[in-house]
């Protein structure tokens, strides 16, 4: 069980994408419980002021870090009541480290995680320095604010969670968690426009289908991801069966 709580400016934005599909089933089932809160909640003036102009000078508002300190602290009260201590507080920033699968390995370890979004221009640097513990970026690109990617990072982290995906071998061969992209897959029918599956994959013969998927795996990764091959972990046949790949000029590996 994962409890996720989220500070933003927009709750609305949260409805769709955690009342749907595997999600809200995992919600159900309580495997995962997301509790939004509002920052302007947090707001003690007659405007709920959440924002002001930067210091200096300079385009658009930044984000107050009175009501982020005051959101925080709230969650943290409430679960320090429960014994619950050391709970990541995570800023969503273009600025942060890079959200990859091993970070959602990471995170999914926790039964607690907050989630600050920002908005506008950014939030006042106190907030990263003095109160966020982590700041996480899902990619090298600006958004207009950080609900969409805690949404992200949110969804990579609860379907870690055991109990959340029906059967939990989905995880085992998917791209990224062996440290390669994950082989083709198809379904019915066999053949579909002229075009038929791989006939290994009917032929019922599971050796040759685990060989057939790795190889698959090694294959795709090398022509489309080639930088990830560098840090997975091989056999020693498999890196010979990569370097035969690299220089074989039909498959076009160098051309990616
Ligand atoms: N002025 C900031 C900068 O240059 O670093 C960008 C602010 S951005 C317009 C507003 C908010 O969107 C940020 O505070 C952050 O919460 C969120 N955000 C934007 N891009 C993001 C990214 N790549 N990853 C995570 N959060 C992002």
């Amino acid at each position: 069980m994962v409890n996720i709580y989220i500070l933003t400016l927009f709750p609305q934005m949260f409805e769709g994408p955690f009342s749907a599909g595997l999600f809200q089933k995992a919600v159900e089932r309580g495997v995962v419980k997301v509790d939004i809160r509002n920052i302007r909640d947090y707001t003690h003036d007659k405007h709920h002021t959440t924002d002001d102009y930067p210091y200096g000078g300079g385009a658009g508002m930044v984000m107050k870090p009175e009501p982020l300190f005051e959101a925080v602290e709230a969650v943290k009260n409430e679960l320090s009541q429960q014994g619950i201590e050391n709970v990541p507080v995570i800023l969503l920033s273009p600025q942060g480290r890079l959200f990859t699968e091993q970070v959602a390995l990471e995170l999914s370890k926790h039964t607690h995680l907050i989630f600050i979004c920002g908005q506008y221009e950014g939030i006042d640097e106190r907030v990263s320095e003095y109160l966020a513990t982590d700041e996480i970026s899902i990619g090298d690109y600006v958004l207009t604010g950080g609900e969409l990617a805690a949404m992200v990072v949110v969804n990579a982290v609860v379907r870690l969670i055991p109990g959340f995906l029906g059967s939990p071998d989905s995880l085992l061969s998917e791209s990224h968690t062996t440290g390669l992209l994950e082989y083709p897959q198809y379904t019915r029918p066999p053949v579909f426009r002229d075009w038929a599956v791989p006939e290994v994959l009917l032929s019922g013969n599971h050796a040759q289908i685990a060989q057939w998927r790795r190889e698959q795996s090694l294959l795709r990764t090398a022509k489309r991801r080639s930088d990830l091959l560098a840090k997975a972990n091989l056999y020693p046949e498999e890196k010979r069966f990569i370097q035969r790949l690299e220089t074989s000029v039909d498959i076009g590996v160098k051309e990616q």
